[in-house]
């Protein structure tokens, strides 16, 4: 359990900031995650009443606050409208709806899980994260990255493409055992990897959308992955094929319909 010796409900993202510039300050946002940690701080820094918790539809883009509840984007008509139903997909089987009331975005994209259906899903997606002191970075390095104190404000998601999702998991509720997320644009099929279970990565880009088997078996071969408890690395290298196989086929479906 953690334990905040003080609370401080921010007022604007620069009093945020600059509070959570020291290390004895924690940013809470679902607090599902942190609450498990056992972590002790001094401070506690809610964002909840800065207008975060938002699913803006732009021209060219959706700007979701950090803030966001995984429900949120779930649920969402235009979001999922606009993407194949992708996020009602991928979302619905993180562990309840309770759960997913709270559990935030911005604190999924921060913790950068390696079991993130989240992060898989908006890597395919070509998202970027909007932070608060450094602007707008692709999700694709923000990924790579330590993690650092700037704070996470928005994820912007570009139009103009279609995805599909597949995860395996050991049983409904757990996390997944491998995720794969694809996406279709004009700049050809994308597909992410994810669950490995490092770090969710793109790998490959720019495919043909009605590529054969054998592409898959060649991306299974050259991705790394590794044995946890849930699976061994010959488990997630067998299956990684045929969840891309069926990524892939979902995305064109989705785009031909
Ligand atoms: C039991 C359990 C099972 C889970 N299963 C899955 C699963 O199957 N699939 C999946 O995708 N995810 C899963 N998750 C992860 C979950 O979806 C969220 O990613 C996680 O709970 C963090 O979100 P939160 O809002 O609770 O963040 P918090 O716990 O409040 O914070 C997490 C971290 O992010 C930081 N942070 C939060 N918001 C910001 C911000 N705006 N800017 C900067 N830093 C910020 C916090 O300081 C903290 O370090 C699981 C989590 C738990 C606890």
């Amino acid at each position: 359990m953690a334990k905040y010796k003080n609370y401080v409900l921010a007022q604007s993202l620069e009093e945020a900031y600059a509070l959570n510039a020291k290390k004895s300050a924690v940013i809470v946002a679902g607090n599902m995650w942190l609450r498990m940690c056992g972590l002790s701080k001094q401070m506690a820094i809610d964002l909840s009443a800065l207008g975060l918790d938002k699913i803006e539809e732009k021209e060219d883009a959706f700007l979701i606050g950090s803030m966001t509840t995984l429900r949120q984007m779930e649920t969402h008509g235009a979001l999922n409208a606009a993407f194949g139903g992708v996020f009602r997909e991928a979302l619905a089987p993180i562990v309840g709806t309770q759960f997913r009331n709270t559990a935030t975005v911005g604190g999924s994209v921060f913790s950068r899980f390696g079991f993130s259906d989240v992060s898989a899903l908006l890597l395919a997606l070509d998202a970027q994260v909007v932070l608060f002191a450094r602007g707008a970075v692709k999700l694709s390095d923000y990924q790579q990255e330590a993690w650092d104190r700037d704070i996470i404000t928005h994820i912007r998601i570009p139009k103009g493409q279609r995805a599909a999702v597949q995860s395996v998991r050991v049983s409904a509720t757990d996390i997944p055992v491998l995720v794969c997320a694809a996406s279709v644009s004009d700049a050809g099929l994308r597909l992410v990897l994810g669950a490995r279970p490092a770090r969710a990565q793109i790998v490959v880009e720019h495919l043909a959308p009605d590529c054969g088997a054998e592409t898959f078996e060649e991306i299974a071969a050259r991705t790394a992955f590794g044995s946890n408890l849930r699976a061994s690395e010959a488990y997630r290298r067998k299956i990684a094929p045929v969840l891309m196989m069926r990524a892939a086929k979902a995305c064109r479906e989705v785009t031909q319909a």
